[in-house]
């Protein structure tokens, strides 16, 4: 009895809130954003009148600006810039890729590629074509790579229910197979774009070399010119050329975006809420990660409309640079570290705006127990469930200062068809569903705010 008796005084607060009050705080929160969101005006302004902003660029100088002006206008208490220093990549030129020669006649077929994000140009490389499954096959047949081009058709793996678990397993083929095929001697690189899209559109994104071998050119390849590609492998020899032109300009300095609206009993506490401001130079940048911006500033405005005081400062971060760098989130968290700052909770809305299913959490056992707690007031606005999965990639600087992170888990079926390809556009996003990550973001920060994690 004495055991129940201390059981129930240590449960958590959670247990004793009364969950009507909380329904009624969420609901008005809801109906705020679905009644008087600007979520979506404000991506038309970001993907229209701005567009692609990689990093470095005039665009993403553009972004800032524009970013600090809507967080102004939406109700911040105040809003800073955080300097950083960002890289500064330009693709420089058409990427191209033409096969000009199977079994030793002259052909002419030209594939729909983009170079990867950071790899570097080499003008126009010809050479024989070896295609290869995987890191496996490449290992087996390394005696053969020397002075070729080296094809990887890796793709996403169409059993997994979840394609976030695809990218994972998958997008090691972009970030290092350039470097593990110029181990062998490779000449340039082609994979096979990171997507299950119907669509031929090639998909970019970062790569990075290792110092120790060369750095040979690298592009990835439409699926579907991909599976014409690997089906030519299978019975011919064939000779692509490739032109690429990308290059790195000095670093410039770039800005995490931050506003805050000011916590009244504990100020010096702090809960993050964001999303990136950077995004490929190929597209508008709508789905990754306008939307994940544009939720930042709306739980922000939602909050300020219904007279919402927190306890906890919250801080509504636009990261700069999360692409090809993670300099903004990782200068968010040296600041912090460096300013002695309690960092309660972060959050970050990366995975698009599509309809919400759930969120995805780096926490403990503790932690994720409260949390599920609140699925009851949560699942109305969508939320089903809390996986572990870690936060997005701007918070993960702050998870390993000891804070617990959170992303946002939109439904994730059509995210690859469009992540860092030509059709990341505005026209792909959906009012009603940009909305509601929005409203199941903002209550869960509400929750977190009462009653800590
Ligand atoms: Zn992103």
């Amino acid at each position: 009895m004495k055991k129940i008796l201390i059981l129930l005084l240590a449960l958590p607060l959670a247990a004793m809130a009364q969950p009507g009050d909380d329904a009624a705080v969420i609901k008005k929160i809801s109906d705020e954003i679905l009644r008087n969101g600007r979520a979506y005006e404000l991506l038309y302004q970001l993907t229209k009148q701005v567009g692609g902003r990689l990093a470095g660029s005039p665009q993403f100088a553009k972004a800032i600006q524009w970013g600090k002006t809507a967080m102004e206008k939406n109700g911040a208490d105040n809003v800073f810039l955080q300097e950083c220093m960002v890289p500064h990549w330009v693709r420089g030129g058409q990427d191209k890729a033409v096969i000009i020669e199977v079994d030793k006649k002259k052909t002419s077929r030209e594939l729909d590629v983009l170079a990867l994000g950071n790899s570097l140009g080499s003008g126009t490389v010809t050479a024989e074509v070896l295609a290869v499954a995987d890191f496996a096959e490449l290992e087996r047949r390394k005696d053969e790579v020397k002075g070729k081009i080296v094809y990887y058709n890796a793709g996403f793996d169409p059993t997994n229910v979840k394609p976030f678990i695809s990218y994972g397993q998958t997008g090691i083929y972009r970030r290092s197979g350039p470097s593990r095929a110029a181990k062998y001697g490779a000449v340039g690189v082609m994979i096979r774009s990171l997507t299950e899209s119907a669509a031929n559109d090639p998909h970019t994104g970062a790569m990075a070399y290792m110092d120790s071998f060369p750095k040979i050119p690298a592009i990835a390849v439409g699926p579907r010119d991909a599976d014409e590609v690997w089906i030519l492998s299978r019975k011919s020899n064939f000779t692509m050329s490739m032109t690429t032109n990308g290059h790195f300009l000095p670093d410039t300095i770039g800005y995490n975006v931050v506003a805050e609206l000011k916590g009244t009993e504990f100020p010096g506490q702090f809960i993050t809420v964001g999303g990136h401001l950077d995004s490929w130079d190929v597209n508008e940048g709508a789905s990754d990660d306008g939307t994940g911006v544009v939720h930042t500033i709306e739980i922000m405005r939602a909050l300020q409309a219904i007279g919402y005081k927190p306890k906890h400062t919250i801080r509504f971060v636009l990261f700069a640079n999360e692409e090809n760098g993670l300099r903004g989130g990782t200068k968010y968290a040296e600041e912090a570290k460096a300013k002695g700052e309690k960092h309660i909770f972060a959050l970050e809305s990366d995975a698009g705006g599509f309809t919400p299913r759930g969120f995805s959490v780096g926490v403990n056992k503790e932690q994720m127990a409260k949390l599920q707690s609140w699925l009851p007031l949560l699942s109305p606005y969508g939320t089903e469930e809390f996986t572990n999965g870690g936060g997005g990639a701007d918070v993960s600087p702050l998870m390993s200062l000891g804070t617990p992170v959170s992303e946002l888990g939109p439904d994730q079926q059509r995210y690859f068809d469009l992540h860092h390809a030509r059709s990341d556009v505005f026209e792909k996003v959906n009012k009603r569903e940009l909305l509601l990550g929005a409203v199941n973001m903002a209550a869960l920060i509400y929750l977190v705010d009462k009653y800590g994690l």
